[in-house]
This record gives C-alpha cells, structure tokens and sequence, in this order.
C-alpha cells in the first residue's frame, strides 16, 4: 500500500474509471459526487478502437456487454417517416456511426460505480467547497463541513467543472460553444421502435429529432438538437431547460409533438449545450483534472466516454509509474493523452459544422470530406502502455476473465 490519499469529484464515468485504476495501483480513493445519487439517464455512449480495450483491461466487457443497447443501426428518415438512409452496427468492423458497443450513460456508470463500491469511499450529496494546496498535500473543506487532507485531488466533475473553476480559472477561459444545443430523455415506446434508431433532421432549420431503443424495450430514449448560437440556460434548472426545448421544437413535424408530450412524465432528463473545454494544461501542482472537466469533446464527436476511461487508465499509470509524483506523473498523462484528444475535438467541429443551416441564398453544401488518417486517429490513436512493474492488484483477475 503507498498510503497515497486520492479524492475525485464526480462519479458519472470518468470518476468511477478513475477510481478503479487508482485503487488497482495501490492508493487509497474517495469520490465526492454532488448529486444525492448515482445520476440516471443520458444517451447511448460509444465505446469504438482502443476503449474496448481499456474496458477490456478493466475486467469489465462482459458486464459492459450485458448491459448493451443492441441497437442493429440507424435509419434517416423524412417527415413522413420514409427511410433516406440507413447505418448498420456491424458497419466499419463494429466502429462505425452506430458501434458494436453502445451502452446507456446511466447504465455505465452503474457498473462502474458496482464495479468500484467496495474499494472506494463515495460520497454522495457534498462537494468541495474550498481547497488550499502546498508542497505535500491538499487541505479540503467540503460544503457538508468536513474538512481533509489528501496527496492529490482529480476532477472528474464534467463540463462545467466547479473544480477548474476553483483553480483554473472561470469557465468562459476554458469551454467553447459548438451553436447546438442537445436533449434526451426516456418516453413510453408507443411508437413500436425495434432496434433501430430513427432520425428525423429538418435541413431548412438544422433541427433533428429521433428515437433511439434501449434495453427496456417497453421505452423508448428521445434526442433532440438544435442550434442556437448562445446559451445561458442554468445547467441545473430542468423546467426552464425544458421550456426552452419544447419553444424550440415549435412546429417541427414527424413524430415530434408525440414525443414532446411525454416531457412531463420523464423520470429522466438532459439538455446541454454542445461545447468543447480546451486548456493549455490539465494540472496545477497536485490538482488535475479528467474527461470532459479537462478536455470535452462533445457529444458530437461520439468519444467523449472514450475519451474519459482512456485519460482514466493513462492518468493512475502514469501517476503510479512516477512513484505518485504530481510533476511527473500529470506530465506523462497530458503527454500521451493531448493528440489522442485533439483528434477526437476536430471530429467533434467537424459534424456540428456538417450541420450548419445553409442561410436563404446559400448553394447547398456539399457533404464534409471525412480525413480517414483523422478518424483513425480519434478511434486508436494513443498508446495503452502495460504499465509492467507498476503495482496492479486486478491484473490476475482479468488475465483469468
Ligand atoms: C446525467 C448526465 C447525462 C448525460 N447525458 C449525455 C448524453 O445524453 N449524451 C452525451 O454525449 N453526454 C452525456 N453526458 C455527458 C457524458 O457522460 C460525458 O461526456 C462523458 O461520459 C465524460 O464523462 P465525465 O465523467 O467526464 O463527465 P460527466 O458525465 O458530465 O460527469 C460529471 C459528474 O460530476 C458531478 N459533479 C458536477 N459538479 C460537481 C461538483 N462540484 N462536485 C462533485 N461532483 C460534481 C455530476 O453530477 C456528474 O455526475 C451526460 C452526463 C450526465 C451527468
């Protein structure tokens, strides 16, 4: 055992897969979420290339597997419902638009929090209110009042990450709006969806809405978009999110009033803005942070999921290669990670400007030319060290998995 004090905030998916690498490499882990539970919903998440592997190093693919949305793929459809086009699962080796493995937010977080339980203190309900660092440590005042030392403290606290904020610098530094704005929420399948996501996109107003199966195939999980070239919506206020999406899916056909009826009775809801954090640096002394707190990509790009279960591996590696020092171990991990994630960002531009309204006079665009080097990039592009002879207390049990 190092002895080594690690606290993270947030246990949505980068905490979680943090905790579980650092408990591996011998420290001592607590995670302070701010929401009173584990936080449900959200949509399908991607895992594609070099995250399965991640998954796989964790023990955690048969789980993962078994908590699949099994989606066969994805039709466009026009407003009266005719198919335009249609993607399959098995598209691009599993890696394609619609991945082999697609799993619920809330479903991952489930197995990851299941998988790291018992090794880790969560806290749920509280939150860091103040932190003072020095040479040896961090001094944490959480709001509930406890006060406590650790050796370093990550946040994993997502894309308006209170915790950069505290260190970092104020929001506006770091997150970039993308001009489109994304809602999900779980409805009643009345609407005899079977496997296959459907997708309704208006090109004069670059409006979309869909459906998408989940494994409760009694529901069914609703997707809206939109752009909006400024958003000041409170990420916290779920009625005004929720009369801003129902003001702005005004008139638009197909199937959208039906699901838009179902926003009241939904046990869950998300709506955020499409945005990107981008920082010159993902530490300061002994605080650093992970997934989208340090380095959204949005939704957009399909790999913010990967992208936090990667930088989770690579982060408590490189950190317990360096012996625990803060220098050097957030040095290796920005090092190996940054390319790996500015691929995934440029994919992540690339679709919300696929997107762009063409204004009234404008010649229709053509389609973006995808990079396949780029894509390849996104998908396996970053080195999974084995991290020989650093302590890993798991290793046995997925050799034998
Ligand atoms: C409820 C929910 C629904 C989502 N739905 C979608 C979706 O539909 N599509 C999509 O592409 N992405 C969605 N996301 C984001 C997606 O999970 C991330 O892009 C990605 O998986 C990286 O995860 P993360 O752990 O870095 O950040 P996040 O998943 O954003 O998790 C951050 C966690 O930190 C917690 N937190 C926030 N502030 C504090 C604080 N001050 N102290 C302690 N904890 C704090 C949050 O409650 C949350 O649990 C959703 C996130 C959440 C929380």
């Amino acid at each position: 055992m190092s002895g080594i004090r690690v606290l993270v905030a947030g246990a949505s998916i980068a905490g979680p897969a943090l905790a579980h690498w650092l408990c591996r490499r011998g420290a001592e882990v607590t995670v302070v979420e701010r929401a009173p539970e584990l936080r449900p919903g959200g949509q399908a998440v991607d895992a594609r290339g070099v995250t399965k592997e991640v998954i796989r190093r964790m023990g955690l693919d048969a789980p993962v597997r078994a908590a699949r949305t099994e989606t066969a793929g994805a039709n466009t459809v026009d407003v009266d419902g005719n198919v335009l086009e249609t993607f399959r699962a098995d598209d691009d080796g599993g890696d394609g638009y619609i991945s082999e493995i697609e799993i619920l937010r809330g479903d991952l977080s489930q197995v990851l929090y299941d998988d790291t339980r018992d090794g880790v203190e969560y806290v749920f309900g509280d939150r860091i209110a103040e932190l003072t660092q020095d040479a040896d440590g961090v001094d944490v005042a959480f709001a509930g009042g406890d006060r406590r030392r650790f050796d370093l403290v990550i946040g994993a606290d997502g894309l308006h990450s209170a915790l950069r904020a505290m260190v970092f610098g104020p929001r506006e530094r770091f997150v970039r709006h993308l001009g489109l704005v994304l809602a999900f929420y779980s409805v009643p399948n009345e609407f005899g969806l079977d496997r296959w996501v459907i997708d309704f996109q208006e090109a004069e107003s670059g409006r979309s809405a869909g459906l998408r199966p989940i494994q409760d195939a009694t529901r069914a999980m609703a997707m809206f978009s939109f752009p909006s070239a400024d958003f000041d919506v409170d990420h916290r206020d779920v009625a005004a999110q929720k009369d801003l999406l129902r003001e702005r899916m005004a008139g638009l056909g197909w199937l959208t009033p039906r699901i838009l009826a179902h926003l009241d009775d939904t046990p869950d809801f998300y709506l955020d803005q499409v945005a990107q954090v981008v920082m010159d640096r993902w530490s300061s002394g002994r605080v650093g942070l992970l997934g989208d707190a340090a380095f959204s990509s949005s939704p957009m790009s399909g790999q913010g999921t990967g992208l936090a279960l990667v930088g989770a591996y690579l982060l408590a590696g490189e950190l317990a290669a360096a012996g625990w020092d803060p220098e050097a171990g957030f040095a290796g991990y920005e090092g190996r990670m940054r390319s790996f994630v500015e691929a995934n960002q440029e994919i992540g531009r690339l679709h919300v400007r696929s997107r762009d309204v063409p204004g009234p006079d404008a010649e229709p665009s053509a389609e973006p030319e995808w990079d396949l080097e780029l894509i390849e990039r996104a998908i396996n592009g970053v080195e999974l060290p084995d991290y020989a002879g650093v302590p890993d207390s798991g290793a046995r049990a997925v050799r034998a998995s």
